[in-house]
């Protein structure tokens, strides 16, 4: 599954996402911000959006739901936690498969950002992962609308359950807030420092994305274990006992930073 990635204008740094099936052209729009804008990436890029997908009861990630589905007659794949938030045609459970043209793509329930979130993996022909406000590049997603102890096992699962060649897709081009944060804790952290160089170089249509395998070197809420970070927590009068503590920590300071 090929994924088209376009930021979109005038919204909140979001991402729009066109997962496409190569060999027949057809495209699941991901989180619809704009149905114009997405339309004008679908012509194009010569693809006909055959299904919308969408990862969570955020505002801006069905803003333009109902419209787009009024101008395609594509049916609405929503998280079966989100039903009772918003109309779909099919509500998503853990493990569902969804067939896009010729290939497959597979739903994880991820709640923590908000009760209702979920995620989208495909595997071919290369990884990837439309994480939604689940797993930003060098972030999380925050917890006001949910809590960080479920997101904390949500992000858990995830790791478990990709290649670690996946290539992360988020809703919203963060990355460069994201890095400052990690670098704000952990200075000498080179991989990340060289990231941020390169990201502040670029533009958010440009922007690199990350796979699963660099996040584990500049995401800290993928570094539970790194002695410098739980070093840093403690400086901070943090409990470390366990990662789940370090996750909470961390995601607390980030709210504050
Ligand atoms: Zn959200």
């Amino acid at each position: 599954m090929q994924v088209i990635r376009t930021y979109v204008p005038d919204s909140l740094q979001n991402y729009n996402h066109l997962a496409v099936c190569e060999q027949t052209g057809d495209a699941a729009a991901i989180d619809p911000f704009d149905a114009d804008h997405l339309l004008e990436v679908a012509r194009e890029h010569d693809v006909t959006i055959k299904a919308i997908w969408i990862t969570h009861e955020h505002g801006d990630h069905i803003r333009h739901l109902e419209e787009l589905k009024a101008r395609t007659r594509a049916p609405v794949y929503a998280p079966l936690t989100c039903q009772k938030r918003f109309d779909a045609d099919i509500w998503l459970e853990d493990g569902n498969r969804l067939t896009l043209g010729e290939q497959t793509a597979e739903f994880w329930t991820t709640p923590g950002h908000t009760p209702g979130h979920g995620v989208f993996y495909a595997t071919e022909p290369e990884p990837v992962l439309l994480s939604g406000d689940t797993l930003f590049n060098a972030g999380v997603g925050n917890a006001r609308s949910g809590d960080p102890q479920t997101l904390f096992h949500s992000i858990e699962r995830i790791v478990e359950r990709a290649n670690p060649d996946a290539r992360i897709y988020p809703g919203h081009d963060y990355i460069l807030n994201n890095l400052g944060f990690t670098l704000s804790i952990l200075p000498n952290l080179d991989a990340a420092a060289r990231l941020r160089q390169q990201a502040e170089r670029e533009t958010p249509d440009t922007r690199t994305t990350t796979t699963l395998a660099q996040e584990a070197g500049i995401n800290l809420f993928l570094r539970l274990d790194d002695p410098d970070l739980i070093s840093a927590l403690e400086e901070r009068g943090f409990d470390t006992g366990d990662r789940e503590a370090r996750f909470i920590a961390l995601r607390r300071l980030r709210d504050q930073w």
